[in-house]
């Protein structure tokens, strides 16, 4: 059995394999309340955004991300 970990909370994602409750973003393993989060974290930051870049919102993810990370929470 392979062990998955969240990138960003730490926690072991039990079930992540056969669940497939886990994500992957940018050679990042995620959980799904982790995946939500940062969705929801991205989703109004560019709602923010006028006008819309998609150059923009690449970077959006990948520092929000890379925050999320290293901060440990979204
Ligand atoms: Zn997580």
């Amino acid at each position: 059995m392979i062990m998955v970990y969240c990138d960003i909370c730490k926690k072991k994602m039990d079930n992540a394999m056969t669940d497939r409750s886990f994500f992957y973003y940018a050679n990042r393993s995620i959980c799904e309340p982790c995946k939500d989060n940062l969705e929801f974290n991205i989703k109004t930051q560019i709602r923010a955004k006028e006008p819309f870049a998609m150059d923009w919102y690449q970077k959006v993810m990948r520092d929000t991300l890379d925050r999320a990370c290293q901060k440990g929470r979204v």
